[in-house]
C-alpha cells in the first residue's frame, strides 16, 4: 500500500505551560501543505519491521518515527505478526519544523489499519499516534485544524482560502527538545492572540488569519537567517511570514501566485531548501 503524507506549517503556535509530565500544553493552528513524502507499507516474511529510505540521515532502524508508530500500532492491537517493510521517499526537509517524521508515522498507521483490516476510526489511530509524537494526530487528519493539549485534541476548521505558501529552510537543524528547553528558560513570553485566531479560522478569514499568524518559538529559537528570509518574502508581497514549529523553516503566505513565485525564485538563489506550495486538504492520501 502506498500513500502521500503531507508536510504541515503552524499558522499559530503558542505554548501555554509546561506540564508535570514534562510535556507542554500547546495551542496550535495547523495547516497541511502539498509537499509530500511517499510512504509504502507491505508485509514481508522476515518477521520484523524493515525500514528503507532514499535519504541519508534518516534513521532506518527503531529510531525512525515510522518504525515507532508501527510498534505502537502492533502493541495497541496485540498483533504478533509484525513482518512489514516500510519504504520512505523523502521530499519534506528533515528537522525543519514541518512534521516530516510525524507525517511518515501517520502514513504507517493509516496503511497498517488497512493492511491488517483493523478498521480503526481516525480518533483511535490518533490515540495510538499521540503516544509517539505530538504532530502525528494532526498529520493523520490534515487540512486546517486547531490542535490543543499535547497535540492530541484536533478540531478541524474551514479550509484556508486559496493561497500560495513559500517554505524556506535555512541550513540549520533545530532539535525540538532543545527548542523547548530554550523556551522554558525565557523570563517573559509574549503570548499570541489565540481567541481572535479561533474566530479568524472559524470564519476562514484570510486577511485576519495572516494578521494573527505567529509562533512563540521565534522568541526562543535563534535562526540567524530568519530576518533575511522574512525580508525577501515581505518585499515580494507576503501577507504573513512566520517560522513553523520549532524551526528553522520560515513560511510566507501570498494571495497572489506571481508574488509567491517571485519570492520562491529569489530565495532559491540563496537557499537550497525552498518550496512553493499550496494548502492541502488532507494529511494522508492513497496513491
Ligand atoms: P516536527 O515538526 O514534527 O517537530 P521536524 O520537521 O522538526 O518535525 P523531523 O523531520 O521529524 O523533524 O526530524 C527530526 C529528527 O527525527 C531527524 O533529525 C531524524 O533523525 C529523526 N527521524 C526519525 N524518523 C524520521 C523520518 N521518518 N523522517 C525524517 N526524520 C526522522
Amino acid at each position: 500500500m502506498k500513500v502521500k503524507a503531507a508536510a504541515k506549517i503552524n499558522l499559530m503556535l503558542d505554548i501555554l505551560k509546561k506540564l508535570d509530565n514534562g510535556y507542554h500544553s500547546l495551542f496550535m493552528i495547523m495547516q497541511s501543505v502539498d509537499l509530500y513524502d511517499t510512504v509504502s507499507v507491505e508485509k514481508n516474511n522476515e518477521k520484523k519491521i524493515i525500514i528503507k529510505c532514499d535519504t541519508d540521515g534518516v534513521p532506518c532502524n527503531e529510531k525512525n518515527i515510522a518504525y515507532k508508530c508501527a510498534v505502537a500500532f502492533f502493541d495497541a492491537l496485540s498483533i504478533t505478526d509484525r513482518g512489514i517493510t516500510i519504504g520512505i521517499e523523502k521530499a519534506i526537509p528533515m528537522a525543519a519544523g514541518t512534521a516530516g517524521g510525524s507525517t511518515d508515522g501517520a502514513a504507517v498507521l493509516y496503511c497498517l489499519d488497512k493492511i491488517y483490516n483493523t478498521n480503526l476510526s481516525i480518533k483511535e489511530l490518533c490515540e495510538i499516534g499521540a503516544k509517539v509524537g505530538a504532530d502525528i494526530p494532526f498529520s493523520l487528519v490534515g487540512g486546517t485544524a486547531i490542535a490543543l493539549g499535547t497535540g492530541t485534541i484536533i478540531a478541524p476548521v474551514k479550509d484556508l482560502p486559496e493561497c500560495y505558501i513559500v517554505l524556506c529552510k535555512p541550513e540549520q537543524d533545530v532539535s525540538t527538545p532543545e527548542a523547548y528547553a530554550e523556551f522554558d528558560s525565557l523570563n517573559r513570553v509574549r503570548h499570541l492572540d489565540r481567541i481572535s485566531m479561533v474566530d479568524a479560522v472559524a470564519d476562514g478569514d484570510y486577511e485576519k488569519i495572516c494578521k494573527l499568524c505567529g509562533n512563540v518559538f521565534e522568541q526562543a529559537v535563534e535562526v540567524p537567517k530568519r530576518p533575511h528570509i522574512k525580508g525577501v518574502m515581505r518585499k515580494c508581497g507576503a501577507d504573513a511570514c512566520v517560522m513553523s514549529g520549532s524551526g528553522p523553516t520560515v513560511y510566507g503566505i501570498f494571495s497572489n501566485k506571481e508574488n509567491a513565485e517571485d519570492a520562491y525564485n529569489k530565495l532559491s538563489k540563496k537557499y537550497d531548501n525552498v518550496y512553493l506550495c499550496k494548502p492541502a486538504k488532507h494529511g494522508i492520501t492513497e496513491v
